[in-house]
């Protein structure tokens, strides 16, 4: 049995991997320290005796013994990640250098929740793992994007000069069940808007693109990298290569939920990319992965959800 840090577990993708963890016989400790994560989350975990919760925060050193370490932690919404950006630049950096210091003493693996942030707003499409992006050191978006990128430099360092067994995975936008109501990310702000029959609030003319990858796909590539070869450390792209543009994943929200709302433009926030999309080679090479959850199939499940708790 691995005893298992997820630091963030309370979070959207972090309660899901807590109840993977959990249903493949792990013991686990979560550590969040619900900034944007909540204990609703991970109710149904708090009973059994191989989930323990810990209030804390990654910016502190953590005290713990473990065999694995995923680090999570960290608010992945706009809205939320700019919230505060001050302290979501150290949650990334101290919180990387704290998850790596226990990974150094204790020995552990520890896989690092990057983000396809660090491509900035890209020049290539799709985007693989060699390109270096195009991030806005000064814009509102650079506390999360630098934050990653600096954390993925510490954590490769770690590797180099402590033989830190590292996992580095850049994650594109993800969606599911347990997207917080208010966190302002896109999936969960139409899927709510069409629900309430309100309009659903469309940035910019709508034509940029994201890639959407169903929460289970994303977890089952996890778990595959924390497991692959001990040399494999990434930077491995984990996300559905199938693109959409935002007026087109409202349409289809509205289509699922046979919902009156209209379409309104607004504002695009600056720095907003304009296309995002993985190119999954290596993941499919090295980890057998690709994802096997198409976007209706996943939205419709992502509605049953928010219809559950409306
Ligand atoms: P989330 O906001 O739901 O989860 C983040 C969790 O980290 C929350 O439970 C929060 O309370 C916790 N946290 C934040 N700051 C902390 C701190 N200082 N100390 C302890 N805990 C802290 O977001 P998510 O979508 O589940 O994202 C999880 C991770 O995956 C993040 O690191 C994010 O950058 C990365 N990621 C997510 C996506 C996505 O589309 N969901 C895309 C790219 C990267
Ligand atoms: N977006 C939108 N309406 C919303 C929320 C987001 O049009 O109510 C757009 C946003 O401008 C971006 C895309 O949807 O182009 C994805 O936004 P999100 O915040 O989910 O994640 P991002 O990929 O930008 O980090």
């Amino acid at each position: 049995m691995n005893r298992v840090l997820v630091a963030g577990g309370a979070g959207f993708l972090g309660s899901h991997l807590c109840d993977r963890l959990i249903r493949e016989g792990n013991d686990v400790i979560c550590l969040d320290n619900l900034f944007t994560g909540k204990k609703d989350n991970i109710r149904h975990l708090l009973d059994n005796p191989y989930f323990e919760f810990i209030r804390h925060d990654v910016t502190q050193s953590i005290f713990v013994e473990c065999d694995q370490i995923y680090n999570l932690a960290c608010p992945a919404s706009p809205l939320q990640y700019q919230r505060d950006p001050i302290y979501t630049t150290k949650t990334s950096i101290y919180g990387a250098f704290n998850t790596l210091g226990l990974a150094k003493r204790t020995g552990a693996r520890i896989l690092q929740s990057s983000t396809s942030e660090v491509y900035g707003d890209p020049e290539i499409s799709p985007q693989n793992e060699s390109y270096r992006g195009r991030v806005n050191t000064m814009g509102p978006r650079a506390c999360y994007d630098e934050g990653k990128r600096v954390a993925e430099t510490i954590f490769f360092d770690y590797h180099r000069k402590h033989g830190v067994e590292i996992k580095v995975m850049r994650i594109f936008n993800t969606y599911g069940p347990r997207m917080d109501i208010g966190d302002g990310r896109v999936v969960s702000n139409f899927i709510v808007q069409a629900l309430k029959g309100e309009d659903i609030t469309i940035y910019g003319d709508g034509s940029q693109t994201r890639s959407f990858c169903y929460v289970d796909d994303l977890i089952e590539g996890m778990i595959r990298f924390m497991k692959s070869d001990k040399d494999f450390t990434g930077p491995v792209n984990i996300g559905n290569p199938s693109e959409c543009t935002i007026k087109q994943l409202a349409e289809t929200v509205i289509k699922l939920t046979n919902s009156s709302s209209k379409l309104i433009y607004c504002d695009l926030p600056q720095d907003d990319p304009l296309q995002r999309k993985p190119d999954i080679t290596l993941a499919k090479s090295k980890l057998d992965w690709s994802p096997s959850v198409g976007l209706e199939e996943g939205l419709q499940k992502t509605i049953s959800y928010f219809e559950g708790i409306i």
